[in-house]
């Protein structure tokens, strides 16, 4: 009988194909957290929001290529001391489809070592700090904006003033 963490110890389980995840070698990574995309922060209550996430414990967000996840590090409920799955032949879709995939680059956790991703929060107070350069730094492009959208107005109001003066 062939096993993987994945599989309960009384079950005769799949040959893994070549392209399958090297689960038989691996402290079942995957099952020991979950994650969830989340909408990027816009605003003041955004940020709040977030920050209320960042409150629980082992819960973190973390940013890549401008996409923004909640991730909690808290393992299945059914996976067992032995690394196995206690459910193997009820797994959900997202655990039979999971690492399967071989143009899915890597295919899984094990195949990672180190992630670094492009923002992580894992405090709240990391969260508030980051919110307040993300609000003043759009709070200033607004205002720039608007100062270059009032000069427009200004020169096309003098222009049409000028224009109206030749005329009469
Ligand atoms: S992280 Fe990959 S190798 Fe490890 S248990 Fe999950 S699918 Fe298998
Ligand atoms: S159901 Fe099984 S394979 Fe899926 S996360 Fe839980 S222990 Fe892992």
């Amino acid at each position: 009988m062939k096993e993987t963490h994945r599989g309960a110890r009384t079950e005769a389980l799949p040959v893994l194909a070549p392209a399958d995840p090297p689960c038989e070698r691996c402290r079942a990574l995957c099952c020991r957290y979950y994650a969830l995309e989340i909408d990027p922060p816009e605003d003041e209550d955004d940020f709040e929001d977030l920050r209320w996430y960042l409150l629980h414990r082992r819960s973190w967000i973390w940013v890549d290529d401008g996409e923004w996840y909640l991730q909690v590090d808290e393992e299945c409920r059914y996976l067992g001391d032995d690394g196995r799955c206690g459910i193997y032949q009820q797994r959900p879709r997202i655990c039979r489809e999971y690492g399967v995939d071989p143009t899915d680059e890597p295919r899984c956790d094990y195949f990672v070592d180190v992630e670094k991703h492009d923002l992580e929060f894992r405090e709240p107070e990391e969260m508030a700090a980051y919110a307040r350069r993300f609000l003043a730094r759009r709070e200033a492009e607004r205002r720039r904006r608007s100062a270059a959208a009032k000069k427009g107005w200004q020169r096309r109001r003098a222009a049409r003033q000028k224009r109206d003066r030749r005329s009469s």
